[in-house]
């Protein structure tokens, strides 16, 4: 029986991966579950999947939830406090990082360091500390099982060979909504545009990240940690119908690549069950049907978000926390309506442009960063 806890259990992978832990209850026993502030989820979930531990971000919430499980047998806490708990509990074996943002840093190191293996959606955490979190994963011997369907591809298509006789990594984009627009129309833009993905179906944050390309940038970054290669091996390449989720050219020019449905619920759980694949309810991928899959160059110049995440992963250290934190703050107040879809990538590179770079920043480091860049944007725009 495999223990596990989940980080951002009622967002979109963390509902899919109990959808999953609820065909396999045999195999796999929730015992920490945590979520932002929705009370009424976490008690559904709670009373569902019996967790011995329970977190809800926000502290008040937390409160209103320790009322409603007052029955059960769970112990419910609060705050950054209650995500280390759950990082360091000995009834969890492998934790599940599905938050998003910058928050998941701290837990998903505590649990390297107390030897859980980590189911990894959170990409930021990679993005700004994955030279913190790969060499303490290595000396801890815990395993990073890529969730995110392009990492969990390039993992599948990495079975078996040498890492050392990669040419490059083919990261595949669907190009998101907005994919063959130019400037000129991405101007008027609203959320409500950006929010309807042609394939997937997320979270609004990272759909926003897609419209943009700096869900790719991010991804970008995350390869070349997971996977150790330079980024001159890292290509990206367009394939609008998200039927290649990723593929790896080796030496001798053959190319692997995993192919499916664009559905998270594959990489979940080929993460909660690795080395094995178990059987997947629902539908699969038809050939005939699909008929052709097609490719395209990024148009990085219409999406300069992806351009900038080379440019920050190039300048190192704590360049990747910048684009990160911007393009958090950014598509917050896009979200919000505060500023136009071109403002996302201008602030990102106003961000970038203003800061000196801080070589191998430490955690402490890391969350500075974050603050500053988000001090300096409520500083220009307002
Ligand atoms: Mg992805």
């Amino acid at each position: 029986m495999k223990k596990i806890g989940i980080l951002g259990s009622t967002g979109s992978i963390g509902t899919q991966t109990l959808e999953i832990v609820r065909n396999y209850k045999e195999d796999i026993e929730v015992t920490a579950l945590a979520a932002g502030s929705s009370a009424a989820a976490l008690e559904a979930q709670i009373r569902e999947f019996h967790p011995k531990t329970a977190v809800l971000f926000d502290e008040a919430a937390a409160k209103d939830l320790r009322e409603r499980v007052k029955d059960m047998d769970v112990t419910v806490l609060a705050g950054m406090e209650g995500l280390l708990e759950i990082a360091s509990m000995d009834a969890v074996d492998a934790l599940v990082t599905a938050v998003v943002g910058m928050i998941g840093v701290r837990p998903t190191l505590a649990a390297i360091e107390h030897g859980k293996d980590i189911l990894l959606a959170n990409k930021e955490t990679l993005v700004t500390a994955g030279h913190l979190l790969m060499p303490l994963a290595k000396e801890k011997g815990v395993a990073i099982l890529p969730v995110d369907s392009e990492h969990s591809a390039i993992f599948q298509s990495l079975n078996g060979e040498k890492r050392s006789q990669i040419k490059k990594i083919l990261l595949t984009a669907s190009g998101g909504p907005f994919r063959g627009k130019k400037r000129e129309e991405l101007s008027g833009m609203r959320a409500e545009d950006a929010l309807k993905h042609p394939n997937w179906s997320m979270g609004r944050k990272i759909t926003i990240d897609s419209a943009t390309l700096v869900n790719k940038g991010l991804e970008v970054m995350e390869a070349k940690w997971l996977f150790d290669v330079n980024l001159d091996q890292i290509q990206v390449v367009v394939q609008p119908q998200s039927i290649i989720h990723s593929m790896v050219e080796y030496v001798d020019g053959g190319v692997i690549a995993q192919l499916g449905l664009p559905d998270m619920k594959l990489p979940i759980q080929y993460a909660l069950f690795y080395p094995d694949r178990r059987p997947m309810p629902g539908p699969s991928l038809d050939f005939y049907e699909l008929q052709k899959i097609t490719f395209e160059k990024p148009d990085t110049e219409t999406f300069r978000g992806l351009a900038l995440a080379f440019d920050a992963m190039r300048a190192g250290g704590s360049m990747p926390t910048v684009y990160n934190a911007a393009n958090e703050k950014a598509v917050g107040m896009f979200l919000a309506h505060q500023i136009t879809f071109l403002q996302i990538p201008e602030i990102i590179e106003m961000c970038m442009q203003r800061h000196t770079v801080i070589p191998h920043p430490g955690v402490e480091q890391i969350l500075e960063t974050e603050s500053w860049t988000y001090d300096l944007i409520k500083k220009v725009i307002s």
